[in-house]
């Protein structure tokens, strides 16, 4: 392992480890993936994050040619890191998670709207994709198309995909539409219908995002 690779798998352990922390991966549930030399880096399978060491970190090429005969097995959702990573050259991180508003959210087949300016983050509105069985070409399929011109996805009766230009970016990506689906959540629960931002102000909050440098060139 290069010293390099070996500070990427590091960084996919603490981004991995902050994310449970803060109770957005429920029970092993999710993975967090950053693009390395030839490939990408993606958590191991079942291993809780706790006890989730840089060795348990799975190196996979792109184009992806299936699980390593050797060693910790990658994420059952490695075919979706590795798809996304084709499709987005401006993505370089990925985090999944079933965040449980968020998750609720997609369990009821319905998108994330522009109701409050940090959407801007998400770069929009959030899209709720059809269901697919988890980790099949099928599901990957829908992550990459609903995260088109967007960082976040939610995968009906399943959970969320945020990416960024970094794993940092990625994760407050995660952070934030699992607060803003708590909001929606609330929102509907006391039968209040929110109000929208257009797209004009959407473009002027994402523009001075970009100013501050918070979404990156991604
Ligand atoms: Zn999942």
């Amino acid at each position: 392992m290069s010293r390099a690779q070996g500070d990427l798998r590091q960084e996919v352990v603490v981004a991995a480890r902050a994310l449970d922390a803060a109770g957005l991966m429920p029970n092993k549930s999710g993975n967090v993936s950053c693009r390395s030399a030839g490939g990408f880096l993606v958590t191991a399978s079942g291993v809780p994050y706790a006890q989730l060491a840089p060795e348990q970190v799975v190196q996979l090429p792109l184009p992806a040619a299936g699980e390593p005969e050797t060693g910790p097995r990658p994420s059952s959702e490695w075919r979706m890191h590795a798809a996304i990573y084709a499709a987005r050259p401006d993505v370089a991180a990925i985090v999944h998670t079933h965040s449980p508003r968020a998750t609720a959210l997609a369990c009821a087949g319905r998108d994330l709207p522009a109701f409050h300016y940090m959407i801007a983050l998400a770069g929009g509105a959030v899209r709720c994709m059809p269901y697919a069985t988890f980790g099949t070409d099928a599901l990957a399929r829908y992550a990459v198309d609903g995260l088109a011109g967007r960082r976040a996805v939610l995968l009906a009766n399943h959970g969320v995909v945020t990416v960024g230009t970094t794993l940092q970016r990625a994760q407050a990506v995660a952070v934030e539409v699992e607060n803003m689906a708590g909001q929606y959540l609330d929102l509907l629960a006391a039968g209040l219908a929110p109000r929208l931002l257009d797209e004009e102000e959407l473009r002027r909050v994402i523009a001075k995002f970009e100013d501050y440098g918070r979404l990156g060139a991604g």
